[in-house]
């Protein structure tokens, strides 16, 4: 007897929203890790924080410029549509292994359309100095293997 389990799909936008807050917080301290948002116009620390009431994404206004700025700016994630969440998991799986059908697995792990998750591993592929991507991998340690992953331990060499 075959049984095919077929895992119901989550939409692309319900993925945005379900890991937003967390997943912005998350980003933030990985750009600033130290203390906190810098402005990428004029290097001033003094920002104001400000949560879009619909899409509960997070922006910061300049105190000194008054421009305002995202964690995402200088990023790969800079200009994209796809949500924090799912940018994060594909940059895990791009750590995990930059190699070939990444664009695959990104598609299944996050819930975009192929064309989607293949021009994101593109961009990641582009972008080795991505400083969320350095930060991720000082994260992990120096062999790049994520260190809280029991599994994965045990299969190292
Ligand atoms: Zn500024």
């Amino acid at each position: 007897m075959i049984c095919a389990a077929v895992a119901p799909v989550q939409t692309t936008a319900s993925l945005r929203h379900d890991v937003r807050g967390d997943a912005d917080s998350r980003l933030e301290a990985l750009r600033w890790p130290r203390r906190g948002p810098v402005c990428p116009h004029c290097g001033a620390r003094h920002a104001y924080r400000m949560v879009c009431e619909r899409s509960g994404g997070v922006r910061f206004k300049c105190a000194r410029c008054r421009k305002p700025y995202s964690a995402r700016r200088g990023t790969v994630l800079e200009r994209s549509n796809v949500g924090t969440g799912p940018w994060l998991r594909a940059m895990a799986l791009f750590l995990d292994d930059p190699g070939r059908g990444l664009a695959a697995r990104i598609q299944r792990a996050c819930g975009v359309s192929y064309k989607t998750a293949w021009s994101m591993a593109r961009r990641l592929h582009e972008s080795p100095d991505d400083p969320i991507l350095q930060a991720l991998r000082a994260e992990r340690g120096a062999d790049g293997r994520a260190v809280s992953h029991p599994f994965r331990e045990r299969t190292s060499p």
